[in-house]
């Protein structure tokens, strides 16, 4: 097996070096198997490594695949992290690596799970009907047609791109992206109600915090920004208290309902629902963005990917070449794109790591 640095072919190639490298840094591991399989019948699971007190007043999180295939880099930095970094973490620090939040995503090179749902829409609340999309509806039979030919693909981009033109660019971010509850085989769905990943994590979410009062969250993506820049997106406004220790910690921290974020608002964020899973807990948490391609070229991957599973066959004819197209809009090989990606980690951690390190003093406010 190759320990190299950077990015594995696979799921499985991923997932494997996690589980070696944390259990050379000497990491507690947990797997939580998905009930199903990746597309050469491998296991899938969530693998939990844990390395620090089990007491620590203060834990770090560090997420990676919520979206499946961005998980090829979120694992590649976990994996560099336990390789290089473990040895860094302050003593009264716990560092919980979660790796593969959607493990079938991430198998099937996919930015959605088994149900074609984007795990980052799903965690509404499903006591309410959930959030409306109206501009959606009027441009789904564009989004993802019935068929995948050249001709139709350039007739319904041509007409996207005109929508663009009339309403703005960022008005067709925010309708296709923002989340949508209507279109089951379309982009961004969010589902009909907690999913796989998400009911583990209101199951679990708890016990990786254990009895710790401070907690970090750092959840990695690609696919969004300049290529190899990492942008810390906050899903809380400004004027949060969260947001504050954020850019504390950080730095410039881009607030995604103020809408300073390359990301559009969104519904259903995990990052929300663990605020509110972890009520008594100080949570300074950030998904961190990495930029890959430019932005027409990811949608495109995700139509293509949305009308192969659409019909059924995904493994069918032509479907590698829709996989490929996928991984290179989320992923890059290039060790020059990772050198960038993991130095911007390595900051990112070791400031979260430098202030969770710190002994909070009796008269701290959060
Ligand atoms: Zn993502």
């Amino acid at each position: 097996m190759d320990h190299a640095r950077g990015l594995t072919a696979t799921y499985d190639e991923s997932r494997r070096r996690f589980l070696q490298s944390a259990s050379l840094a000497g990491a507690t591991v947990e797997s939580h198997p998905h009930p199903l399989t990746g597309m050469d019948g491998e296991a899938l699971a969530i693998d939990v490594a844990t390395i620090g007190p089990d007491d620590a007043p203060s834990v770090l999180v560090i997420v990676s695949g919520t979206h499946g295939v961005e998980g090829f880099t979120g694992s590649a930095l976990q994996h560099h992290w336990l390789a290089h970094h473990a040895d860094d973490r302050p003593a009264g620090v716990r560092v919980v690596l979660l790796h593969a939040f959607n493990p079938y995503g991430f198998a099937w090179v996919r930015r959605v799970n088994e149900d074609n749902v984007d795990l980052n829409r799903n965690f509404v609340d499903w006591e309410q009907p959930p959030p409306a999309n109206e501009g959606y509806g009027g441009i789904a039979h564009l989004l993802v047609p019935d068929t995948w030919d050249d001709d139709t693909q350039q007739t319904t981009t041509l007409q996207l791109l005109a929508y663009a033109e009339e309403h703005g660019f960022e008005r067709l971010q925010a309708v296709v992206s923002g989340g949508q509850y209507s279109h089951p085989t379309g982009v961004f769905y969010g589902g009909t109600g907690p999913v796989w990943s998400h009911r583990w994590l209101d199951e679990h979410l708890r016990d990786l915090v254990g009895a710790a009062t401070r907690v970090g969250i750092v959840d990695l993506h690609t696919g969004l920004g300049p290529w190899g820049h990492g942008e810390l997106i906050s899903h809380v406004g400004r004027d949060d208290p969260a947001y504050r220790r954020g850019t504390a910690w950080w730095g410039e921290v881009r607030s995604m309902v103020d809408g300073e974020s390359v990301s559009a608002d969104l519904s259903g964020d995990w990052l929300a629902a663990a605020d509110d899973l972890l009520a008594d807990v100080d949570v300074t948490s950030a998904a961190l963005e990495y930029g890959t391609v430019d932005t027409v070229s990811v949608l495109q991957s995700l139509r293509a990917d949305a009308v192969l599973h659409a019909s059924g066959e995904p493994l069918g004819e032509g479907a590698d070449a829709v996989r490929a197209q996928v991984r290179a809009a989320f992923a890059d090989d290039d060790p020059g794109w990772f050198d960038a990606v993991a130095s911007r980690f390595d900051e990112v951690v070791g400031a979260a790591l430098r202030e969770l390190g710190k002994v909070p003093s009796a008269g701290d406010t959060p």
